[in-house]
This record gives structure tokens, sequence and C-alpha cells, in this order.
């Protein structure tokens, strides 16, 4: 039996995860502070004799004996990591260093939750793992953008310098069920917006595209990455290659939910990048992986589960 620790468990991508790794047989050990994740994600696991709950902060250091590793702790909605970009930036510089730490020292492979967000505002299309990215560094974004950049940084030092094994994936926009409603990311948002017939927030003027990977795709390529060998430490691009405007996607939603919602534009945060697509020909070759799920199928049971927890009212997503 693997022992796992995964950092950030109880978030949306996290607790999938977590779900995952004990369905493969694996001991998971959940590590969370419980600042965009909730307990009610994972409540359903706690029975299980093979997971365990720990509340913990990353930019703690953390003494657990352990195999492997998937470091995902760090808020990625713009909402909440621009809350207290400061400790935007220790979840991921500080946490990186105590995981990497922890890696070293019981020798566990580590995988990071990397993102699309190292490209920046990107002036290459599609990208590919060796752009290097057109970053604001001093924006409101640059918590997170900077963050998860100095983390690549540590994670190949640790590699270089104490041949840490590392798996580093640039996720890209990730959707799915058990998003939180107030989450604040766009899937999420019009989703919600178009079940309760509110307009539909629609910022700038709805061109700037994004591609939307569903989750059951992302977690298939990262156990395929986590799997590969050694020496494909990554960065690797895992995301969905199918562009989209966010205008096609509020329209696409309010179509699937027969939402009566007109949309309402508002201005565009600063530095919102334009574009982002991956180029995943890096993770087509290594692992033999593409996504399987158009943005329909994957928005069906992503509406549905939204569907459930709205008319089974706010208390079923509390805690
Ligand atoms: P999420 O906000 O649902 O999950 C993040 C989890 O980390 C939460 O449970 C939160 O409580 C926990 N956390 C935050 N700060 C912490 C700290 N200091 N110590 C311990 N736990 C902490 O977000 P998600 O969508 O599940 O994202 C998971 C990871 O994947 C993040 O690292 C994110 O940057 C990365 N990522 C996600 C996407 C996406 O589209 N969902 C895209 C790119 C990268
Ligand atoms: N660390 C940790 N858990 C461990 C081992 C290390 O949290 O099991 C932390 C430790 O507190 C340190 C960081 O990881 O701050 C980096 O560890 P490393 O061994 O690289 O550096 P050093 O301890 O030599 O400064
Ligand atoms: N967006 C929007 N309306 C919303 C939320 C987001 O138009 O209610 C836009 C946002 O400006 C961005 C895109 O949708 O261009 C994706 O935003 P999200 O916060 O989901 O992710 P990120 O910008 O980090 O890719």
């Amino acid at each position: 039996m693997t022992r796992i620790l995964v950092t950030g468990g109880a978030g949306f991508i996290g607790s999938h995860l977590c779900e995952r790794l004990l369905a493969e047989g694996h001991e998971v050990l959940c590590v969370d502070n419980y600042f965009t994740g909730r307990r009610s994600s994972i409540h359903h696991l706690l029975d299980n004799p093979a997971f365990e709950a720990m509340r913990h902060d990353v930019t703690v250091p953390l003494y657990v004996e352990v195999d492997e590793i998937y470091n995902l702790a760090c808020p990625a909605s713009p909402i909440h990591y621009q809350f207290d970009p400061v400790q935007t930036t220790k979840t991921s510089v500080h946490g990186a260093i105590n995981i990497l730490g922890l890696a070293k020292r019981t020798r566990a492979k580590v995988f990071q939750a990397s993102t699309s967000e190292v490209y920046g505002d990107p002036v290459e299309r599609p990208q590919t793992e060796t752009y290097w990215g057109n970053v604001n560094p001093i924006g409101v974004r640059a918590c997170y953008d900077e963050g998860k950049r100095c983390a690549e940084t540590l994670f190949f030092d640790y590699f270089r310098q104490h041949k840490v094994r590392i798996k580093v994936a640039r996720i890209f926009n990730t959707y799915g069920p058990r998003m939180h409603p107030s989450d604040g990311r766009v899937v999420s948002n019009f989703i919600v917006q178009a079940l309760k017939g509110e307009p539909i927030t629609l910022f700038g003027d709805g061109r700037q595209t994004r591609s939307f990977c569903y989750v059951d795709d992302l977690l298939e390529g990262i156990s395929r990455f986590m799997a590969a060998p050694d020496p494909i430490t990554g960065p690797m691009n895992l995301g969905n290659p199918v562009e989209v405007t966010i205008r096609e996607l509020a329209e696409t939603v309010i179509a699937m939910t027969n939402a009566s919602s007109r949309i309402v534009f508002k201005p565009l945060p600063s530095d919102d990048p334009r574009q982002r697509q991956p180029d995943i020909g890096f993770a087509r070759d290594a692992l033999g992986w593409h996504p399987a799920v158009s943005l329909a199928d994957g928005l069906k049971p992503t509406i549905a589960y939204f569907e459930h927890i709205l008319s089974a009212g706010q208390a079923a997503v509390a805690g």
C-alpha cells in the first residue's frame, strides 16, 4: 500500500484526487487549512480506514512519513487568491519549500499542481511548455502567477540539487462537480447564475478565450504522469486543447440550462489573459493521454451537480 499525501485535498481537484487514490487502494493523508476547501467535500471519505484528514497550513513545516506527495494546496480562483495575496505567495513558495523538504527527507515522489497562469497573458498560441510566458510581476494576479513560477523554480532546483523525484504539471482551466457555487470562477458563476435566472456576468467583451478540461480527464492525465518514468519531470501541460470564447461559454450554459438569463457586461479585471490554449503534444507523446470529455458532455454532470446543491439549499455546501 502506497502512503500518499495530498495537500489541498479538501479542494475541488484535491477531493476528486483523494477519492481516486483511495479507489486505487492507496492510503491517503489529506492536508488542508480549509481556506477554500470544505470538509463536506471529503466527508464521505472519513469512514474509510485508509483515509485521514489533517487541518494544517503548508506554509508551516510538516513531518509525516509518506511515499508520494501531490501538492495542490493553493487557492485557484482569482477572487480567493487576491483576498490575501501575501498569503497566496507564501502558500506557493513556503509551501513548496516545506513539501520539497519533506520529499527530500522521505525520498517521496512529488507532484506539483502548477498552472497555465505561468504563461501570464501569452503572446503565443497555443502555449507550449518551452514558452517562457508574459507575466506582470507586480499586478494583482502576480501573487498567484509568480508564486507558482517560483514554486516551479524550487521544484527544478530540488530536482537538480537534491535529486528529488518531481512531476510538475501546468494545469489549464478545469471544471466539474464539487466546484464551490460561490467560487467565482467562470464555469461555476455562469451555471449558478443561469440556474437562478440571474443575469450572466460577462467580463470585458467576452472575446477572451479559455480551454476547459473536465476534472476526470485531468485526473487521468495526472495519474499517468505520476506513473511515468522519473526522467519525465515536466513541466507538462495538462488541459483540453479545445478553445472557446467566454461569450460562447455563456451562450452554451444558457442553452443547456434553458435559462431566461440575459448577458450583462462587466469590466474586464486587470491583467485578465486574452487567450489560453494548451499545446498537449508532450502529454500525448509521453503519456498517450488526451482529454476524452467534450465541453457539452462535461457541462451536463456539472450543471446537474449545481442543480442538486441549489435545490438542497446552502446548508448542503456549508462547512
Ligand atoms: P481549490 O481552491 O478548490 O482547492 C485548493 C485547496 O487548497 C483548498 O482545499 C484550500 O483550502 C487549500 N489550501 C489553500 N491554501 C492552503 C494552505 N496554505 N495550506 C493548506 N491548504 C491550503 O482549487 P482547485 O481548483 O482544486 O485547485 C487545486 C490546485 O490546482 C491549486 O494548486 C491550483 O493552483 C491548481 N490549478 C487548478 C486549476 C483549475 O482550473 N481548477 C488550474 C490550474 C491549476
Ligand atoms: N521540512 C518539512 N518536513 C520534512 C523535512 C523538511 O516540513 O520532513 C521543511 C523544513 O522545515 C525546511 C524545509 O522543509 O524548512 C526545507 O527543507 P530542506 O531540508 O531542504 O532545508 P533545510 O532544513 O536544510 O533548511
Ligand atoms: N469571467 C467572466 N465572468 C465571470 C467570471 C469570469 O466573464 O463571472 C471571465 C474572466 O474575466 C476570464 C474568464 O472568464 O476572462 C475565466 O475566468 P476564471 O476566473 O474562471 O479563470 P482564469 O481567469 O483564472 O482563467
